[in-house]
């Protein structure tokens, strides 16, 4: 494994890996990706074991253009109403966190879809990717970059730690931004339907398509849906802002607070003179984009501490709350298993 910069000539570097078959850890606004050439079989096939992910997963497909839908979906497929609301979508949303679930053309292979009818596109905003896709095959399969399970990869370090010699490559880009994976939304059925909260939050899609049907649970076993996924090795418990408030500690433990107020209120209420315990907080002034961007990473941080267990505060349900508390109760439900 390699790690290389993002500067034009290493990313023509992993354009060609990416040509000849090779697996290239790139970063997206997101998350790291772990890029395959969608249209090569065995490059997939490669993702899955360096994932150790179970076969039957879909992978999303990266795009660097909007030309580069109409090889991989068919909208045509899609009923008149449904096609609108996904041409606006592309139009307003992308580049962005927002994975579209569309009807496959034949082109793509079974391995990118898990022998789906539907395709999982995702126009990235990110410099750095958008050059490798194009100079690619425009088309780039690519899970998150972290083992199968385990807490999603923000930094290139990351990938590196958790995936070795598994990747090829790994472009880094440093930092990513949005810090959590795309909203993926199924535009296949009979109402839109939200199938992972992520980086775009519900209120935008729906002020241009109207409502979601959030209920979850569908067809696919997508890893988003499982209930254990991104976990951290630390146990973790999510508490309510009330129950966080409350001045018990655990030697050991550590606190991650939403907001610099929510750690001001608790630290007040502790006794005085005790031990101070590790704490973190995801935004000081309490902003869900700022936590969202901190949160893999701060976790990633407690994780290497050797913490008895990490004591996780909820994200009010405004905004990328309800991903971040979607992210934290898997997190939490690994632990307890
Ligand atoms: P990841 O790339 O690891 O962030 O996960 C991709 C997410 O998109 C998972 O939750 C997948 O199951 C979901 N996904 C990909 N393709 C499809 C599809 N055709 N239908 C439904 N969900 C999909
Ligand atoms: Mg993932």
């Amino acid at each position: 494994m390699r790690i290389l910069s993002i500067s034009d000539e290493d990313i023509a570097r992993a354009a060609r890996a990416l040509r000849e078959g090779l697996l290239v850890a790139f970063p997206t606004e997101t998350v790291y990706g772990l890029g395959a050439d969608a249209f090569n079989p065995t490059a997939l096939a490669r993702v899955f074991r360096a994932k150790k992910r179970p076969r039957f997963d879909p992978l999303i497909i990266h795009i660097a253009a909007l030309e580069g839908l109409d090889p991989l979906a068919d909208l045509d497929a899609l009923e008149g109403e449904r096609r609108d609301q996904v041409r606006r979508l592309c139009r307003r949303l992308w580049p962005g966190p927002l994975t579209l679930i569309l009807p496959k053309r034949g082109a793509v292979p079974d391995l990118a879809t898990a022998g789906l009818p539907t395709v999982a596109v995702r126009f990235p905003d990110h410099g750095a990717a958008l050059r490798l896709i194009a100079l690619s095959t425009g088309a780039v399969a690519a899970p998150s970059a972290n083992p199968f399970g385990r807490l999603s990869p923000t930094r290139a370090e990351h990938v590196r730690d958790q995936l070795g010699d598994r990747v090829d490559l790994i472009l880094d880009g440093g930092r990513t931004r949005v810090g959590l994976e795309s909203t993926v939304l199924d535009m296949t059925g009979p109402v839109p339907r939200l199938l992972r909260p992520g980086g775009c939050p519900q209120g935008e899609i729906e002020a241009l398509i109207g409502p979601v049907d959030i209920s979850g649970g569908g067809p696919v076993n997508a890893p988003g849906q499982l209930k254990s996924h991104y976990a951290p090795r630390t146990p973790l418990t999510l508490r309510g802002p009330e129950e966080m408030a409350a001045p018990d500690y655990e030697a050991g433990a550590g606190y991650l607070f939403f907001s610099g107020a929510s750690r001001e209120r608790w630290s007040r209420r502790l006794p005085a003179g005790g031990p101070a315990p590790l704490t973190r907080v995801l935004s000081e002034k309490g902003d869900g984009v700022e936590a969202a961007a901190n949160l893999f990473d701060t976790l990633h941080e407690l994780d290497r501490r050797g913490l008895s267990r990490i004591h996780a505060e909820e994200a009010p349900p405004e905004g990328l709350g309800p991903a971040i508390n979607d992210r934290l109760r898997k997190a939490a439900a690994a632990g307890a298993s």
